[in-house]
């Protein structure tokens, strides 16, 4: 269990870097308010890490940190680089249902209760990327309406 967390714990810090990648590529085209957001998720993410950290120790066992991979850094469109974002959270959804199936094959209680949380806020996580994502398709190449919506996401705190 303590290597599937510690796994966990390099998958959130694995999202922290797209998303603050993604937040680079924005900046780069200038919509600000999208890499406003994207940084504003990439320290979620490391707020997650961190909770994983925590838990581990406080549980007990060693954190153990891998390699991370380069982040893919440039996107085709807006649209592609939200699929990416979408995507990202759903793969990271299966990955804890699969750890709270293991918690509980091995009636591990504790850790299955420390999941609920992450569990629950996967919901969010998938609800406002996939909100963001029907919205950047919704205005395809309507330049103002972008920028309507990137005035908007500057405001994320
Ligand atoms: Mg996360």
């Amino acid at each position: 269990m303590e290597e599937l967390l510690n796994g966990q714990l390099k998958e959130e810090l694995k999202n922290a870097y797209l998303y603050l990648s993604m937040a680079a590529y924005f900046d780069g085209l200038g919509l600000r308010g999208f890499a406003n957001y994207f940084k504003v998720q990439a320290k979620e993410e490391l707020g997650h890490a961190m909770k994983m950290y925590e838990f581990i120790y406080g549980a007990g066992g060693r954190v153990s940190l891998g390699d991370l991979p380069k982040p893919k850094d440039s996107w085709s469109s807006v649209i592609n680089a939200v699929e990416d974002f979408h995507a990202a959270e759903v793969e990271n959804t299966k990955r804890f249902y699969r750890l709270m199936d293991e918690s509980r094959r091995e009636g591990n209680v504790s850790v299955e209760s420390f999941l609920k949380w992450f569990v629950d806020e996967q919901v969010e996580e998938v609800s406002s990327a996939a909100d963001l994502l029907a919205k950047v398709k919704m205005i395809g190449d309507h330049k103002s309406a972008l920028l309507v919506l990137d005035y908007k996401l500057a405001e994320r705190k």
